[in-house]
């Protein structure tokens, strides 16, 4: 099959129009339209499809289909993509940490350092972000000034949020870690994040002027949990601060500029700005505004903006010390106002050259709603369901298929630490690109399920899943995937047995013998016992064998509980005979569905 040559790659973006699809693929746009059609898909040469069909129809025609996430200015710089010069910006910055461990005292303190006297009295203004300058000795000795901008929306949410989005904004995430608490568990779920993201840590430990601090321990504790200190040999910078005293604050802010410089962070810094919405909200006087961070490009007051499905004209610009500004750069943080509804956390603010560009932007993405890709179907959930029911699986094999290496090694991490002693998880194979009809073939085969994270699925391999029966899981965020996956397991766990002792018997005496039963008389010495468990014989120290219980009676009448105390009648099921003076350990057996520990929130 075509599939096993190696394609070529297209950068499409978001909205394709079939002109220009046709055109990257080297192709008459009518061969485009024939194979929507054949898809069942009805375009003319004027009209736009959405990324996924694109690639489809790119994967048709041997290219493997690329998503230009720069999609709206690249079409205003696509006469000369050379001309695009990329410089280096500030570094972004989340603090995350466990709650009470300093992370707001700590933005406070660096903010703080680097306000000079007059200004301080002026900042009441909370923007959600705000940048911050670093003296910096280079190299070569030189001193310059470094930017750093941190988010000041502390906390995991505002970050998954963010990520659940798509947009990853963070640079640097600092892991803010108490000195004498040490390491708890929103420490650990920050790790998850920072690792998901697959960005940089620097750990801060902070209130090292408590005198219970101890450093060393913190160090050990987040050894455990995979993430080693530069000085024991590991990759994660980790140093002492004291938000309260401020020690050890220029130094973190150091580090923060050195990992920038590894990075090598840059952005395109002329022409129609890209944005991310980090806070929005309506201001008495300003009107619905939002807290962005820009991406690339110039922003200024008088843009035409889209954002969310509307478009807007920036009234104003005040950076993030509320003075009014005339631009923003890539990296800074920035409260733009004159939208004309609140515009939501994480989405994607574009700037262009006018009014009528930004209807035909908005007209293209309606258009694009209203195309029908190629419905996704969840088979994960399908599988707990079925486990559920009866069917016993010890393992859960997946084909996994993800648009980057990043997402592929984020996924096959996650998967990995979801093996349990008696569940696996296997990833039968995992690739970069579209879905191939041999991942289906191999999906038969095995019994594995097809996971599709961010790639499209060709016409033909979706025949070929529908005619098998294969069920294709189609997913755009990591988190979605690794809950159902959770929860897939938790079909295929055995469940747990939980067994209590919930009270104890003395035979007084045996009523009744036959094969397969006993009934007995006697008091019950402990607790209180219910028909329905398990028994537990005991012959002076000895325990001679199990029993079960069947009916429990008092004067004859059937009862479900007896308290200590009280004397009562038990009818037993087993062979093992019964004296007098035998104590009986009634146990209750409880089974428990296991849930998975998920391993990010
Ligand atoms: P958050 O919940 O992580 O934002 O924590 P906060 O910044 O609100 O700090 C929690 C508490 O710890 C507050 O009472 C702070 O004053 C205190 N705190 C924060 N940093 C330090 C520090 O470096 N030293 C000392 N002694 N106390 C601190």
């Amino acid at each position: 099959m075509p599939q096993e040559e190696k394609n070529q790659t297209v950068l499409l973006p978001e909205v394709v129009s079939i002109k220009m699809l046709a055109t990257q693929l080297g192709v008459a746009p009518v061969e485009i339209i024939k194979k929507l059609m054949e898809s069942g898909i009805l375009v003319n040469i004027n009209e736009s499809v959405d990324f996924d069909t694109a690639a489809i129809i790119a994967s048709e025609f041997q290219f493997d289909a690329i998503k230009s996430d720069e999609e709206e200015s690249r079409t205003e710089e696509k006469d000369d993509k050379s001309k695009i010069k990329k410089k280096v910006r500030p570094p972004v910055v989340t603090i995350m940490g466990h709650v009470d461990h300093g992370k707001t005292k700590l933005l406070d303190a660096i903010r703080e350092t680097n306000i000079i006297g007059t200004e301080s009295g002026g900042i009441t203004q909370h923007i959600g972000a705000y940048q911050t300058k670093v003296k910096f000795e280079e190299e070569n000795g030189k001193k310059s000034q470094r930017a750093i901008t941190f988010l000041d929306t502390p906390g995991h949410e505002a970050f998954s949020q963010m990520r659940a989005q798509g947009a990853n904004i963070t640079d640097i995430v600092i892991i803010v870690v108490a000195a004498d608490e040490g390491v708890k568990p929103q420490t650990l779920e920050a790790i998850s994040h920072a690792k998901a993201a697959k960005v940089p840590i620097i750990v801060a430990i902070n209130k090292i002027d408590k005198p219970d601090s101890d450093i060393d321990r913190v160090k050990r504790q987040l050894t455990e949990h995979m993430l080693v200190p530069e000085e024991w040999g590991g990759k994660t910078p980790m140093i002492g601060v004291s938000a309260k005293t401020k020690e050890g604050i220029d130094k973190l802010l150091e580090l923060i500029v050195l990992t920038a410089d590894v990075e090598e962070l840059e952005a395109r810094s002329d022409g129609n700005a890209k944005a991310v919405v980090v806070e929005s909200k309506i201001q008495s006087g300003k009107g619905a505004v939002a807290t962005s961070i820009i991406q690339e490009g110039i922003l200024k007051p008088g843009d035409v903006i889209i954002y969310d499905d509307d478009f807007a004209k920036v009234r104003f610009l005040e950076d993030w010390k509320g003075q009014r500004i005339k631009q923003a750069l890539p990296s800074d943080p920035v409260m733009i106002a004159g939208f004309k509804k609140i515009p939501k956390t994480g989405g994607i603010i574009f700037a262009l050259k006018d009014e009528k560009t930004a209807k035909a932007r908005l007209e293209e993405r309606r258009k694009k709603d209203t195309v029908k890709g190629i419905g996704a179907v969840r088979s994960l959930a399908d599988v707990s369901k079925s486990t559920k029911e009866g069917e016993k699986i010890t393992e859960l094999k997946i084909i996994l298929r993800a648009d980057v290496k990043g997402s592929l090694d984020a996924i096959t991490d996650a998967l990995e630490k979801f093996s349990q002693s008696d569940i696996k998880v296997t990833a039968v194979s995992s690739a970069l690109g579209a879905i191939t009809e041999s991942d289906i073939n191999l999906a038969i085969a095995s019994g594995a399920i097809v996971v599709a994270f961010r790639v499209p699925i060709p016409a033909n391999v979706l025949k070929l899943s529908e005619a098998n029966d294969i069920k294709i899981s189609r997913y755009e965020i990591i988190y979605e995937l690794i809950d159902d996956i959770s929860a897939a397991l938790e079909g295929l766990l055995e469940p747990e047995i939980i067994e209590t002792t919930i009270g104890k018997l003395e035979v007084i005496k045996v009523f009744f013998k036959s094969k397969g039963k006993t009934i007995v008389g006697g008091k019950v010495i402990e607790g209180k016992i219910t028909p329905g468990t398990k028994v537990l014989v005991y012959r002076g120290e000895e325990k001679i064998g199990e029993l079960k219980t069947e009916l429990v009676q008092i004067g004859g009448e059937r009862v479900n509980v007896v308290e200590k105390g009280n004397e009562c009648g038990v009818s037993c099921l087993g062979e093992l005979k019964l004296k007098a003076k035998d104590i009986l350990e009634f146990v209750l057996v409880e089974e428990k569905i296991r849930s998975i520990k998920k391993i990010t929130q």
